[in-house]
């Protein structure tokens, strides 16, 4: 039986290529893009099937988890990539700014995983991966030689990310507290500094190499760990 990815903001960037690197695996993907004609042309380069799937959006959330439904009766994968980071001067970031951020990065990460529980509750073995960022970690934006430190753009995107890892492992207690949803492992990762629209093309790994981590959390074993924050080399202190 073959397993069912959703990846949302997959467009491009590291989103894009999960998709490719979960397609190459077997996997049947659901390319999530909040323009639907951006991801049907991103979906025919990977091989994937695309979905309109603006998070912000509670109706476009709704249909995407509709359509999964009707389509495949359950969903085994979410990873949830699609992100937002406002470039700004902390003293100039508005109560408004970071309303528009949370809203993308930690509300509309919620507002999938609700409308995505009942499929994957009906998953044999379901996988949720969060992408976080090292820049939720404490110790690198208080580093004062750290580039998080230095950098203004990450004072709400921080927090943001920050959130993500705590709710994950707030999922994860409670899946594991709830026998219908034992099954189901949730992690967060960080993809490292990649080179993408996000930064300006600024960061230094490959979509490719940002992906593997992703890929590697939403294809674990039963045996792997279940509400942890992981780069690539293995577990993030935070
Ligand atoms: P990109 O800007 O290339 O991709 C972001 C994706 O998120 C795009 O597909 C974008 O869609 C989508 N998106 C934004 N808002 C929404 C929304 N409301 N609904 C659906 N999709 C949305 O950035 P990256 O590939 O770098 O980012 C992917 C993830 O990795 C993000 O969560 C980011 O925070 C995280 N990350 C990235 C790092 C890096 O160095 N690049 C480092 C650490 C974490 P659209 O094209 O329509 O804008």
């Amino acid at each position: 039986m073959t397993t069912i990815a959703l990846v949302t903001g997959a467009n491009k960037g590291i989103g894009l290529a999960t998709v490719r690197q979960l397609v190459e695996r077997g996997l049947t993907v659901l390319l999530g893009s909040r323009d639907l004609e951006g991801g049907e042309r991103a979906a025919r380069e990977v091989g994937a099937r695309p979905v309109q799937l603006d998070i912000t959006d509670d109706r476009s959330v709704r249909n995407a988890a509709e359509f999964i439904g009707s389509e495949f009766g359950r969903l085994d994968v979410l990873v949830n990539n699609a992100g937002l980071l406002v470039r700004k001067p902390a003293l100039e970031v508005s109560a408004e700014d970071m309303r528009a951020e949370f809203e993308t990065n930690v509300f509309g990460l919620v507002r999938v995983v609700h409308a995505m529980l009942p499929l994957l509750r009906l998953s044999a073995a379901a996988r949720i991966v969060n992408v976080s960022s090292d820049s939720s970690l404490f110790s690198k934006t208080t580093d004062p030689g750290s580039m998080f430190a230095q950098s203004h753009d990450s004072f709400v995107y921080s927090a943001t990310k920050a959130a993500v890892n705590m709710l994950t492992v707030k999922y994860a207690n409670a899946f594991l507290a709830d026998p219908a949803l034992r099954h189901i492992k949730v992690n967060a990762v960080t993809p490292g500094y990649v080179a993408t629209d996000l930064n300006n093309f600024a960061g230094v790994r490959t979509t490719d190499v940002g992906a593997r981590v992703s890929v590697h959390w939403a294809t674990v074993g039963s045996d792997a760990p279940t509400g942890g924050f992981f780069e690539e080399d293995g577990p993030m202190p935070w």
